[in-house]
């Protein structure tokens, strides 16, 4: 049974939410991290949690949009550890605006930090992975990533999207011993909501309902962990939401009704 003693992951998305419940359990069960994200206070604040010590993480503060960069974060995270054997592609932000009032630039803004980021982060360790003939991609990606539903257009645009990557880069690395888990959670209790793309340049600036009724990032963090060691392909974490991916599978015509009758949020 593979474990994450010793074993070095690098996490986006760290410094809050479902990245650092991550990072926290990663920590009890004897990984060394790599922790990204923007605030650079934040990852400190989770690492200071993690209670690794200096030897065993590493804050590289990082904004996925920034995709220059990149290859610059890659030689140090190699140069810190000498090799990254799961990478935790987990940044996200989330929307709550419907078609007619979202704007191309909060498009634009939902795909280049949930794809492209995502994208060019892992064309960055690609080579790291493929030369040690071994490593493990993991991405977060949503319920919203198999359905659409009012009010996440964008953002389910961007998950759905990273289903199509993640097969064809597990078809295409397999061989070379790599493996690809697309995570799908549900509903869970994260700040994430206060900073989605409202309308009219807005940010939502609230805690929704449905999160803070969902699953704790705790939770959560035990249920990936067991999913990544195992190897599965795909993954739904979550409440009963979650069972809207078996719906949109055998009666897609039952979850559209359902999902036009409930509100936005
Ligand atoms: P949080 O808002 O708590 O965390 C989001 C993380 O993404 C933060 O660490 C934030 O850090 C980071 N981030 C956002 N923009 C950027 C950027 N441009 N560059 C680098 N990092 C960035 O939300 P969650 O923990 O809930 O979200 C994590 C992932 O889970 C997302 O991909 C989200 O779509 C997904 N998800 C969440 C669900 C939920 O119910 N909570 C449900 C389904 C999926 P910083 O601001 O410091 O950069």
């Amino acid at each position: 049974m593979a474990t994450f003693t010793n074993q070095v992951v690098w996490i986006t998305g760290a410094s809050s939410g479902i990245g650092e419940a991550v990072a926290v359990v990663l920590a009890q069960a004897g990984a060394r991290l790599i922790l990204s994200a923007r605030r650079v206070g934040e990852l400190q604040r989770v690492a200071a949690r993690t209670g690794l010590t200096p030897d065993h993480i590493l804050i590289l503060p990082m904004d996925v949009t920034q995709t220059d960069s990149l290859s610059s974060l890659v030689e140090q995270a190699q140069g810190r550890f000498g090799r990254v054997d799961y990478l935790f592609l987990n940044a996200g932000i989330t929307q709550r605006s419907t078609v007619a009032d979202a704007s191309m630039a909060d498009y634009h803004r939902l795909m280049n930090v949930n794809f492209f980021g995502v994208v060019a982060l892992t064309k960055a360790v690609l080579p790291v992975m493929q030369t040690q003939g071994s490593g493990h991609f993991i991405v977060t990606s949503s319920v919203a990533g198999k359905l659409g539903t009012k009010q996440r257009s964008g953002y389910c645009a961007s998950k759905h999207a990273l289903h199509g990557f993640f097969d064809a880069l597990r078809a295409e690395t397999a061989d070379a011993g790599l493996f690809v888990t697309i995570i799908c959670p549900g509903y869970i209790d994260t700040p994430i909501s206060l900073h989605a793309l409202g309308t009219g340049g807005q940010l939502h600036g609230k805690l929704d309902a449905n999160q803070q009724k969902g699953m704790s990032p705790t939770v959560f963090a035990q249920r990936w962990m067991r999913a990544v060691l195992s190897r599965k392909e795909e993954v739904y974490i979550g409440g009963l939401e979650k069972y809207g991916i078996y719906l949109k599978r055998f009666l897609p015509g039952l979850l559209s009704r359902i999902i036009r009758n409930r509100p936005g949020e």
